[in-house]
């Protein structure tokens, strides 16, 4: 019991220690969940920082190559000659090839020359439908810084050729250092942007009041990632950066997460994206570039991460649960099976017990009945005994009593014969107390070599009389070659006597009388079965008559003892004695006797 109670608690100890790992396991993938949001948005940023400076070192190179050619360019004679004459047309004309020439050779867009009053004078699209020739660019805000005297810088859509550009312009001075015009460059930005396509990110360059400009994403164009306010528009209308475009605002939300700051913006679909945003200003072109970075494939990269790491936990508890289950199932098994153990031990001791306690009844119970049955042996004794003593005693007595008289009258030869009587009371008295001795017998006799034909003779000699007296007919049948056997020769030969008296006592009267006494070898043992006509051994009485004192004759003739001694003599022979009833009727007496084994035995 206590064994099973300890194994529910180990279980109960078990499980609650599960669910705290259950709950420390959710914690942790909250945790991870964070974290892992967290460094893809980290990565994210420090990937569109990356590109950010590489997007601006390009763009910075880029512009750089062409920056100082205006300058360069605006020193040819030839420049300053077609503007001091613009009437000679011929000059002018090579003034165009020249600047087509040029323009190809430095692979601008437009390379054109302008005068103090902002008219184009010569351009290097001087053949081309849409070309600058003619064109008035006094409003750009690269004309107005060349012709004060400083360079130019500025990024526009084309009024005329509606292609984005950026335009670098210096003065081109006389000798005195005057400035007599404005040489300017364009160089397109087509190029730059479609290098930007097809990647993973997106790129924005806005100007000052915050109008995307370059952008990878065309719906993005000419629109405000800043309010456009009245003052911004009013500022755009005048340098017509943007020509005759129609300006709106991108709907744009800036947050933050984690440190990284994010922008929601919607595309020109209208659908609403959230990246993570890199900015940088580019102070001399004036612009702000942008890097994005979609963060739903982070996230869902994050997510994914997390999920694998949740399904790897999940398997994990899973398989402690039933790493849990299955200990608590064997814990419970053992208990149970220790419980049954124990059960069957107690079950063991108890029958044991009463195996003990049954065992001690029973032997009290032998005890008993041996003692009952040795005062009910001592009591037969006693009364044979007295019985056996007193008859010749009394006998005695009268026979001494008559010898007295017959001595008082003389007749001496009666009162002899009475006191021969005497002496055969005494003999008979004498011969009990022989008995009596025989049952005192010595046992643990030393066993000698018998020759069991020769003790069968000489018993068959002392019998002589009985046998007799009974007129009994006794036919030997004693095989030549007998082995010995072992034994006593005296005491084998009581019993033989035994046998013989009770088989003639058994046949006198009857008609009947015959007494087979056979010998007959059988491996080891030896038998000697002597079998008489009489009535037999009744089955009642068959296993009582080897007792002491059992006895079926009449008191004065036997004393029950001599089947008894016989018993035990056999028994101290290592032998046997058995009784049984003939099919043909008689009593047949089996002495069964080992073969002398010459080398064990004391030699007679
Ligand atoms: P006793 O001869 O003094 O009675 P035993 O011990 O020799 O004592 O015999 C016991 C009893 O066994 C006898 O009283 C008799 O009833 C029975 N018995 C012995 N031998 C025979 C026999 N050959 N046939 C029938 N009964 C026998």
């Amino acid at each position: 019991m206590g064994q099973k109670d300890s194994g529910f608690m180990m279980e109960r100890r078990l499980k609650s220690w599960f669910w705290l790992l259950a709950a420390g396991a959710v914690l942790l993938v909250l945790g991870v969940e964070r974290m892992a949001s967290r460094t893809a948005l980290g990565d994210g940023q420090v990937r569109a920082e990356t590109t950010l400076r590489q997007t601006v070192n390009a763009l910075d190179s880029h512009l750089g190559r062409f920056e100082a050619l205006p300058a360069l360019l605006a020193q040819d004679d030839d420049v300053l000659a077609v503007l001091a004459s613009p009437q000679d047309e011929q000059r002018l004309q090579a003034m165009n090839r020249w600047l087509a020439e040029t323009n190809a050779l430095i692979e601008a867009s437009d390379l054109y020359l302008i005068n103090l009053a902002g008219d184009t004078i010569a351009a290097s699209n001087h053949a081309r439908p849409d070309s600058f020739v003619g064109q008035n660019f006094s409003y750009r805000p690269y004309f107005t810084a060349a012709r004060d005297g400083g360079s130019g810088r500025y990024f526009a859509l084309g009024t005329t050729s509606g292609v984005r550009g950026y335009y670098f312009a210096s003065p081109v001075r006389d000798g005195a250092g005057r400035v007599q015009g404005v040489l300017a460059l364009k160089i397109g930005v087509d190029a730059i942007e479609a290098g930007w396509r097809a990647r993973d990110y997106r790129i924005l360059v806005t100007d000052p009041e915050g109008v995307v400009f370059m952008s990878t994403d065309p719906g993005w164009l000419y629109r405000g990632l800043l309010p456009l306010t009245p003052e911004r528009i009013e500022r755009l209308a005048t340098t017509r950066r943007y020509s005759d475009a129609a300006l709106d605002e991108i709907q744009a939300v800036e947050t933050t997460a984690g440190g990284v700051a994010l922008l929601r913006l919607a595309d020109g679909a209208g659908t609403t994206r959230e990246y993570i945003a890199a900015a940088t200003p580019m102070p001399r072109a004036g612009w702000t570039v942008r890097v994005l970075l979609e963060t739903t494939p982070l996230r869902t990269q994050a997510r994914l991460a997390v999920l694998a790491f949740a399904l790897l936990l999940l398997v994990g508890l899973l398989l402690a649960w039933t790493l849990i289950q299955r200990r608590a199932r064997l814990a419970e098994r053992l208990a149970i099976q220790a419980a049954a153990q124990a059960d069957l031990e107690r079950q063991v001791a108890e029958r044991t017990a009463d195996l003990t306690r049954a065992n001690e009844d029973l032997h009290r119970m032998q005890a008993d009945l041996v003692q009952a049955g040795k005062l009910a042996a001592l009591g037969r004794m006693s009364a044979a005994l007295s019985h056996e003593i007193n008859q010749p005693l009394a006998a005695a007595r009268n026979y001494a009593d008559s010898a007295g008289l017959l001595i008082d009258r003389g007749d001496l030869p009666r009162a002899r014969e009475n006191i021969g009587q005497i002496l055969g009371l005494i003999d008979r008295m004498a011969a009990i107390a022989r008995h009596l001795r025989n049952v005192a017998r010595k046992p643990n006799e030393p066993l000698k070599v018998v020759d069991l034909a020769a003790v069968v003779q000489d018993s068959l000699a002392i019998a002589e009389a009985r046998l007799t007296a009974a007129r009994a007919e006794v036919l030997l049948d004693l095989p030549a070659n007998l082995p010995t056997v072992q034994g006593g020769p005296v005491r084998l030969q009581q019993v033989i006597v035994n046998v013989l008296s009770n088989a003639a006592d058994a046949v006198e009267g009857l008609a009947d009388r015959r007494i087979e006494v056979v010998a007959r070898t059988e491996g080891d043992e030896v038998t000697l079965s002597i079998r008489d006509h009489g009535p037999g051994v009744a089955p009642a009485i068959a296993d009582r008559i080897f007792d002491p004192f059992f006895t079926t004759k009449q008191v004065g003739s036997g004393l029950g003892l001599g089947l008894s001694i016989s018993y035990n003599i056999m028994k101290d022979f290592e032998g046997d004695l058995r009784v049984a009833n003939h099919p043909d009727g008689g009593a047949v007496f089996t002495l069964v006797l080992r073969r002398a084994q010459r080398e064990a035995l004391a030699a007679e």
